[in-house]
C-alpha cells in the first residue's frame, strides 16, 4: 500500500475540458502522444499501429456518442476526452503496492515511477475511470502526467507551459490552471458553468472537471428560446452490472441524453 500526501496538495493542478466546443479532433490526444513519447514517461508503445488490431499506449482518448432525446427526438453528437483526473483520494495510488504510483504534495498531480513499477496492473483495476495505460514493451503502468515536464520547462516561454492537449486543442475546449485556488481562471470558469466532476459517486475526489454542453436550438422554440432544451446537468448514477465495467460509459451516456 502507498500513502497519500499527509496533508491536502496547496495546489491543485488539472484540466477543465468544455463538452459544449470539443468537435472530437482527437489533435488533443495526438499531441500528448507526441509529447510524452519523447517525455518523461517515453517512449509510448505502439503494437501494430497500421494493423487489424492496433494496441497502444495514448494517455488522452476521446469516446464520441450520439445522443437522442427520447421525447423531443433531437439527437446531437457529444466527444467526451478522457484521461486521469489526478484525484484527491486517488485509489490507484494506494493500492500500489511498491510506492511507484504517488500524487506529489505539492501539486497534487498523479504519477508513476517506472523504476519502481513492477507492472502488476493493481493500480489499472482500482482508478474507476479507465485512466491507466499498460506499456506491453516495458511491463509499466503509464498514465497521463499533466506534462509534468512542459508546464514547469524554464525553456519554454511562459504561454507554453501548459499541458501538449491545452495547447493544441484548435476549439480552445481545454483549459489548465490550478483548480484549488478560487479565483483561478479555471476556477471561475468552472463556477460560471455549473462545471462537474465526473462519478463522484466513485469518492475518488478527482480533480479535473467537465463543462456540460449548452441547450441546442431547434428551431422548435420561441422567441426567448424558453422552449429549447435544457442543459445536462449531474445525475445520480448506480453501477448496476456485476464487474463495473462499461460504468464509464453508461454514466457519460445517461448524462448526455438527459
Ligand atoms: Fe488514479 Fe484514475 Fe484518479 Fe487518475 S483518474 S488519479 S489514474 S484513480
Ligand atoms: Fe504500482 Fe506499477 Fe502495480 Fe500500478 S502496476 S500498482 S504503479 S507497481
Amino acid at each position: 500500500m502507498t500513502s497519500l500526501p499527509a496533508t491536502p496538495p496547496p495546489r491543485k493542478l488539472g484540466l477543465v475540458i468544455d463538452l459544449d466546443i470539443c468537435v472530437g479532433c482527437h489533435a488533443c490526444a495526438v499531441n500528448c502522444k507526441e509529447w510524452n513519447t519523447s517525455g518523461h514517461m517515453a517512449p509510448l508503445t505502439d503494437l501494430d499501429a497500421y494493423g487489424a488490431e492496433p494496441n497502444g499506449v495514448w494517455f488522452n482518448r476521446i469516446h464520441t456518442f450520439e445522443v437522442a432525446n427520447e421525447t423531443t427526438g433531437d439527437s446531437r453528437t457529444v466527444h467526451f476526452p478522457r484521461s486521469c483526473l489526478h484525484c484527491d483520494d486517488a485509489p490507484c495510488v494506494t493500492v500500489c503496492p511498491t510506492g511507484a504510483s504517488y500524487k506529489r504534495d505539492d501539486d497534487g498531480i498523479v504519477l508513476v515511477n517506472a523504476d519502481t513499477c513492477i507492472g502488476c496492473k493493481l493500480c489499472s483495476w482500482a482508478c474507476p475511470y479507465g485512466a491507466r495505460e499498460y506499456d506491453e514493451d516495458e511491463g509499466v503502468m503509464k498514465k497521463c502526467t499533466l506534462c509534468v515536464d512542459k508546464i514547469y520547462n524554464e525553456n519554454l516561454p511562459e504561454e507554453s507551459r501548459v499541458p501538449a492537449c491545452v495547447s493544441t486543442c484548435p476549439a480552445g475546449a481545454r483549459h489548465f490552471g490550478d483548480l484549488a485556488d478560487s479565483q483561478s481562471d479555471v476556477s471561475k470558469l468552472v463556477a460560471a458553468r455549473d462545471g462537474y466532476a465526473l462519478m463522484p459517486e466513485q469518492h475518488t475526489k478527482p480533480v479535473n472537471r467537465y463543462l456540460p454542453p449548452r441547450p441546442r436550438k431547434n428551431g422548435r422554440e420561441n422567441s426567448s428560446g424558453t422552449n429549447g432544451p435544457t442543459a445536462p446537468r449531474m445525475l445520480t448514477h448506480t453501477d448496476d452490472s456485476a464487474d463495473g465495467a462499461g460504468l464509464l460509459a453508461r454514466w457519460v451516456d445517461r448524462v448526455l441524453s438527459a
